[in-house]
C-alpha cells in the first residue's frame, strides 16, 4: 500500500474506546454485549493500531501521509445529496438514501465519505468530520 500510494485515508477508530464500551458501567450496562465483545476481539485481533502505525511510518518515509478522519456519519451520509440518517443504511451491505433514493454498496459509500472528509481535512486542516450539506447546496446538487 505504501509503495503504490502517497496518501491513504482511514477512519480514526478509537480502538481502546471501542474495546471498553461493550460491558458499559454498573449504572448503565452495555447492550448487545456478546456481539460487541466479539467485534472488539476481532478489531483487536486484526491489530488495527499496529497496522495504522506501520502504514503511517512507511507512507511518511516515502514523503506521503496517513490521514485519519472522524468516523461519525461516514456510513450514514448520502454521497449524492448529503442527507444524513441511520435509516439510509438499510443493511450491513446496502445503502439507500431516504432523501434522494441513491442506492449503492454500503462499503463503497463509506469509502467515498472517508475520502471526501480526508481530502477536506488535508486541504483545510479541519476536523475531518462528515457534515450534512446545507439545504441550498443539496437543492443545487439535486437539480443536476
Ligand atoms: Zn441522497
Amino acid at each position: 500500500m505504501a509503495k503504490n500510494h502517497s496518501i491513504v485515508y482511514v477512519e480514526d477508530l478509537k480502538v481502546s474506546n471501542m474495546s471498553a464500551s461493550a460491558g458499559g458501567t454498573k449504572e448503565s450496562p452495555g447492550k448487545n454485549v456478546r456481539q460487541k465483545s466479539g467485534l472488539n476481539r476481532s478489531i483487536l485481533d486484526q491489530g488495527w493500531y499496529s497496522f495504522f502505525h506501520m502504514l503511517s511510518y512507511k507512507l511518511e518515509r516515502g514523503g506521503g501521509k496517513l490521514i485519519k478522519v472522524d468516523p461519525r456519519n461516514t456510513s450514514r451520509t448520502c454521497p449524492r445529496c448529503g442527507f444524513v440518517s441511520a435509516e439510509n443504511r438499510k443493511s450491513q451491505a446496502t445503502f439507500a438514501c431516504i432523501g434522494c433514493g441513491y442506492r449503492s454498496n454500503a462499503d463503497e459509500v463509506g469509502a467515498i465519505n472517508i475520502l471526501r472528509a480526508g481530502q477536506a481535512r488535508l486541504a483545510c486542516a479541519m476536523s475531518g468530520a462528515v457534515r450534512p450539506l446545507s439545504a441550498g447546496t443539496r437543492r443545487d446538487l439535486l437539480q443536476h
